[in-house]
């Protein structure tokens, strides 16, 4: 049994201005994934070390996925995407194998990029690992070191990956060569949500007293994926109440209001 059957090859379509907010994340990720893509010799002239791999770290549901996926659209590279757990067989030898040919298959899809979601499966599968010997965890971990030592910047592949849970990330992950490029993706600020409803609400028609500016004041600790429940639990009471509804009124926003909550923004910022 494939321990990867979730992987995907693909290049998405997700573009920068698609994620609302995070200019700062979107410009490191230019120069810390595409321009090595893209212009590795100018890199090289001016004499900059070009970034192995970046971490994306912050709570769920403020857009380290879309982030991630934008990189690829933006520059044209293929996507491979891997959530963490799914790298783990219960057979011996079969973990490390996936490790393998998953960058096997990021280099003949070169230009590339290699994208673990939930990477701290592997801190959590190391340290529940068998008594004596080493744990799966233990050998994917040292895989993934081997495959991403390995990779020249003229492979054409770039690894991100994205984690919650920081705190438990192993160093060796974190050294020079390795995740070397630690960007923080936080919870969107006010203005910030008001351009994430905007996004959410592209393909929405609204009564003209709906303010964006006032949904944004109005929902401080919600993250991007809270603000596209908002979005369509108040579009789909619009439709509860009338299927011929032709717009969204303040009134549905009120309802979604009410019943959507921020989920736990997680740890505060000091955490990350
Ligand atoms: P997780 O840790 O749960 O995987 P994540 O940080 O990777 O979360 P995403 O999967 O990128 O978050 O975001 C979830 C959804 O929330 C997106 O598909 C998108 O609909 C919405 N979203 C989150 N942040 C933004 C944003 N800044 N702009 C627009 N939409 C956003």
């Amino acid at each position: 049994p494939s321990a990867m059957r979730e992987v995907m090859l693909e290049i998405p379509k997700v573009r920068w201005s698609d994620i609302g907010g995070m200019e700062d994340v979107k410009q490191q990720l230019q120069e810390a994934v595409i321009w090595p893509q893209k212009h590795g010799d100018r890199l090289i002239s001016i004499g900059a070390q070009p970034i192995r791999g970046v971490l994306l770290y912050g709570p769920p549901g403020c857009s380290k996925t879309l982030l991630a996926r934008a990189c690829a659209s933006e520059a044209g590279l293929n996507f491979i995407a891997v959530k963490g757990p799914e790298l783990f067989s219960k057979w011996v030898g079969e973990s490390e194998k996936a490790v393998q040919s998953l960058f096997a298959r990021a280099r003949a899809a070169a230009p590339s990029i290699v994208f673990f979601d939930e990477i701290d499966a592997l801190a959590v599968a190391r340290s529940s690992g068998d008594t004596g010997g080493l744990s799966v965890g233990d050998r994917v971990m040292s895989q993934l070191l081997t495959e991403m030592d390995g990779l020249k910047p003229s492979t054409g592949v770039s690894v991100i990956a994205a984690t919650n849970r920081p705190d438990i990330i192993d160093p060796a992950l974190l050294r020079p060569g390795r995740f070397d490029r630690q960007l923080y993706v936080g919870p969107p600020d006010e203005v910030s949500r008001e351009k994430i409803f905007k996004i959410q609400l592209r393909n929405t028609p609204y009564s003209p007293l709906v303010k964006l500016e006032t949904l944004a004041a109005r929902t401080p600790s919600y993250t991007g994926a809270d603000i596209s429940a908002v979005c369509r639990v108040a579009a789909m009471s619009a439709l509860e109440e009338d299927l011929n509804a032709v717009q969204v009124e303040v009134r549905h926003f009120e309802r979604a209001l009410a019943e959507v909550a921020p989920s736990n923004p997680g740890p505060s910022p000091e955490f990350f």
